[in-house]
């Protein structure tokens, strides 16, 4: 297993569909152990293939939640029905969303409070569950990886100002840039 450098925004496999698994053999079990390995030395909640420069239809996920869902684990090739999104604007309290790889800066942005999850595990097993509240959110913000949607895509007017300030302060949306969790400083703090 290895911990992989974590893509930055304008690394251009953050930004196109990625493609289907077709294969669930050793490489799949290999690419999936070192998925979860860097998303531990991140602290993520979650990570998405392309974060690691591969384009393939994979996120893994940590995150404790009410759905009776194992608090980690990995969807292959998923497909995510979604709920209704409120048009209310977003709450700075509790509805801030971050992203490994626009590192260390996060903002609000509503999201459906309910999805249903349907893909396959490492083995291939289908797997078919409901999704509420912060769990909801990180298949969402997991899964839009997979289109080459990154949650600052999706922000308000105001916020998605803030955020393309905050990446051209940063020197992001060129190729090629990357961070290291375990060498790097933790971009949020953890
Ligand atoms: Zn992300």
């Amino acid at each position: 297993m290895t911990i992989r450098p974590v893509t930055i925004l304008g690394e251009p496999v953050l930004h196109r569909r990625a493609d289907e698994v077709l294969a669930f053999d050793q490489d799949l079990k290999d690419l999936v152990a070192d998925m979860y390995q860097t998303m531990d030395a991140a602290h993520g909640v979650g990570l998405a293939a392309p974060q690691i420069g591969v384009g393939l239809r994979i996120f893994t996920y940590q995150l404790e939640n009410d759905d009776d869902v194992p608090a980690r684990g990995v969807l292959i090739n998923p497909t995510l029905t979604v709920g209704k999104i409120s048009g209310n604007p977003p709450s700075v309290d509790d509805e801030v969303e971050g992203c490994l790889s626009v590192p260390g800066i996060d903002f609000p942005l509503k999201r459906a409070e309910w999805v249903r999850v349907r893909g396959f595990d490492v083995d291939g097993n289908a797997l078919d569950f409901e999704a509420t509240g912060w769990f909801a959110r990180c298949m969402q913000h997991e899964f839009d990886h997979l289109d080459g949607k990154l949650y600052v895509d999706r922000l308000n007017a105001r916020y998605s100002k803030k955020s393309k300030r905050a990446a051209k302060n940063n020197g992001w949306g060129v190729p090629g840039l990357t961070w290291m969790p375990g060498v790097d400083p933790d971009p949020f703090g953890h």
